[in-house]
């Protein structure tokens, strides 16, 4: 095994390291740290050359086997796991490249075609298979009476993320997922395209509160020894190593779609992310890392800017200057509406490792250190030199609502057009502040517009030629017609959501 094949937490970086699998199913490091690879894996100098042709599924397998060991998943496993995991996307690209402007050098990196509309399923649609391998390979051999090793998935969502989860591990051997929402507060089509997936392992709570509640109610199971334990409970949130590894495809991909299309071998490029958990530019990063040519990673807020405050600060504060307490402010691109970025704490690692310490050890002191003090006082200040250091690779933004719908209309109009979703509409306000003609931009598309109507109805209400109807595709005009499966709790109360979760694995036919 190489190095890059084994993983360590960002809060305890001793040895023994641990495997893939071990990463993948434990998710979160026991210390409270994130895995991370024990090395960065760096490439070959011909890696341009062997990689530029490939499919977006044989890169994926490329990168992927760097960082899992063949002796853990076989190349024709992995490779098998991979076809998988894309043959639900609607484009052959799998995320493919638009232009916006070929003269300002502008582009469009879709990575919306999955089977939610939404940037995640590029990882959870991998993440779901694995759980699924892994699982499978603890139970091959056993006998019918034997207890299965199973994995209960629970998770709460005020729209985007849950149904992204549900597609990835419907109809999975061995898990069991069960996602709360607050009863009527999420959108209308997210609310339909998690309740519209009545596989028997897919358990949709709607709750009497908010999400913030549901939220606790998860905590606190996973918090509960003993309900975890008899339920092995597991998360796919978006600390899990496994979607920031699915993740990197799409920046070798897209670079290698431009060297194609600009028919240059000089490029720089500057991706622009629209960014929430830090998870999609933290891929960008470790791509960076690997090797590719990357001149800049941009990060692109809305009002809730911790990191666009961070990176003009050095201080990595929870409270908005602008609000009087610590609250999430709500905003037209909801998937980015944080108050921390949990993946953040990955790239804090990689600059104190480098900037401050010798060794691994020492590196997750600074940020057991660091996490600690945001956890108590809700801000952490980096030495000077970390800040300088990040600075050399990021760049950030914030973006306001008003700018966001703006953008929405501009780039219509522009394209006759073209219609973008709010959280890409951040990402390309980010980056038409910046165009300069001689750096190429590429913002990322996490989202298909008609998964965020308001906003696009906002912006586009009254244009010739715009109705919302011909954004929508036929996909979602057909949900309201499917049945439904969903549980409403009558209270934000633990005590029911653990009885209804377990009337419903009983209900599975689930032996505990
Ligand atoms: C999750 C999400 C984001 C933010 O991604 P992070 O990895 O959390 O930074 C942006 N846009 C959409 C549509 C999302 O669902």
């Amino acid at each position: 095994m190489t190095l890059s094949q084994q993983y360590l937490s960002t809060r305890s970086s001793s040895e023994p390291y641990l495997s893939f699998e071990a990463t993948v199913l434990r998710g979160l490091a026991p210390s409270g740290g994130l895995f991370i690879p024990a090395e960065i894996a760096s490439l070959q100098d011909d890696y341009l050359e062997k990689w530029k042709d490939l499919s977006f599924q044989d890169l994926a397998f490329e990168i992927f086997s760097l960082y899992i060991s063949p002796s853990e998943i076989s190349a024709a496993e992995l490779k098998q796991l991979i076809a998988r995991s894309y043959s639900t996307f609607r484009d052959d690209a799998v995320t493919p490249l638009t232009v916006l402007d070929e003269q300002r050098k502008f582009y469009l990196l879709e990575l919306f075609h999955g089977p939610t509309y939404a940037f995640k399923d590029v990882a959870l649609q991998f993440v779901g298979n694995l759980f699924e391998f892994f699982l499978q390979r603890k139970n091959a051999g056993k006998g019918e009476n034997d207890i299965r090793d199973r994995l209960t998935v629970v998770g709460a969502t005020s729209g985007d993320t849950g149904s992204a989860a549900i597609y990835g591990l419907r109809n999975k051997k061995d898990v069991s997922i069960f996602i709360l929402h607050p009863l009527d507060k999420v959108s209308p089509i997210q609310e339909l395209q998690m309740t519209t997936v009545t596989d028997a392992n897919v358990h949709n709570f709607a709750v009497k509160g908010n999400f913030d509640n549901c939220q606790d109610i998860v905590k606190s199971l996973f918090d509960d020894v003993e309900f975890n334990q008899k339920h092995h409970l597991g998360a796919v949130n978006s600390i899990n190593w496994a979607r920031i590894l699915a993740q990197i495809t799409y920046y070798f991909y897209s670079y290698f779609t431009l060297l194609k299309k600009t028919g240059s071998g000089n490029i720089s490029v500057r991706y622009v992310v629209p960014t929430g958990n830090f998870g999609d530019i933290l891929a960008g990063f470790y791509a960076k890392r690997m090797g590719l040519p990357i001149d800049k990673l941009i990060v692109a807020t809305n009002a809730n800017d911790i990191l666009d405050r961070f990176w003009k600060s050095g201080i990595y504060e929870m409270k908005r200057p602008s609000s009087d307490a610590d609250a999430v402010a709500e905003t037209l691109s909801p998937a980015m509406d944080i108050l921390i970025s949990s993946n953040f704490e990955r790239l804090l690692w990689y600059l104190a490792r480098e900037q401050l310490s010798s060794s691994n050890e020492e590196a997750g002191q600074y940020i057991q250190k660091w996490m600690i003090e945001l956890k108590t006082t809700g801000k952490v200040t980096v030495p000077q030199s970390v800040l300088d250091a990040g600075l050399k690779e990021f760049a950030s933004d914030s973006v306001s609502d008003e700018q966001t719908v703006e953008t929405i209309k501009a780039i219509y109009e522009f394209t006759s057009g073209y219609i973008i979703d709010p959280h890409t509409a951040v990402g390309v306000t980010t980056s038409l502040r910046r165009l300069d003609g001689h750096h190429t931009y590429v913002a990322l598309s996490t989202a298909h517009p008609a998964k965020f109507g308001d906003a696009v109805d906002q912006a586009l209400k009254g244009k010739d030629e715009y109705s919302f109807d011909d954004v929508l595709p036929d996909a979602f005009k057909a949900l309201k017609y499917l049945p439904k499966k969903v549980t409403v709790i009558e209270k934000a109360d633990k005590e029911l959501v653990k009885a209804a979760i377990e009337q419903e694995l009983k209900d599975e036919g689930i032996v505990f």
